[in-house]
C-alpha cells in the first residue's frame, strides 16, 4: 500500500502585529495613544494606559481592527 506523504508547507499570511490608535476617554486629557498588539496581546486586550495622563481606559478591539485570521480566539466588538 502506498502512503501519500503529506508535506504541509503552508505559510498563512498572518500579520504579526496590529496597530491601533486611541484617544483617552477622559475629557480633561483626550491624549492620543498608539498601541501595537501582537496576536496574544490582542486576545488579552481590555484597555490601555493613556500615554499622557497614565490613567486606565477600558477598551475593546473593533471588528475592523482585528485581522480576519485572528478571528476565533479574538471576539471583536461590532463597530
Ligand atoms: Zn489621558
Amino acid at each position: 500500500m502506498k502512503t501519500k506523504r503529506q508535506v504541509n508547507l503552508r505559510f498563512p499570511r498572518e500579520p504579526l502585529l496590529i496597530e491601533i490608535e486611541r484617544r483617552c476617554s477622559f475629557p480633561d486629557c483626550g491624549g492620543r495613544t498608539h498601541i501595537g498588539l501582537t496576536k496574544s496581546e490582542a486576545i488579552e486586550y481590555r484597555g490601555f494606559d493613556c500615554t499622557q495622563c497614565e490613567r486606565w481606559n477600558d477598551d475593546r478591539l473593533g471588528e475592523r481592527e482585528v485581522p480576519e485570521a485572528w478571528h476565533g480566539p479574538i471576539q471583536p466588538t461590532q463597530s
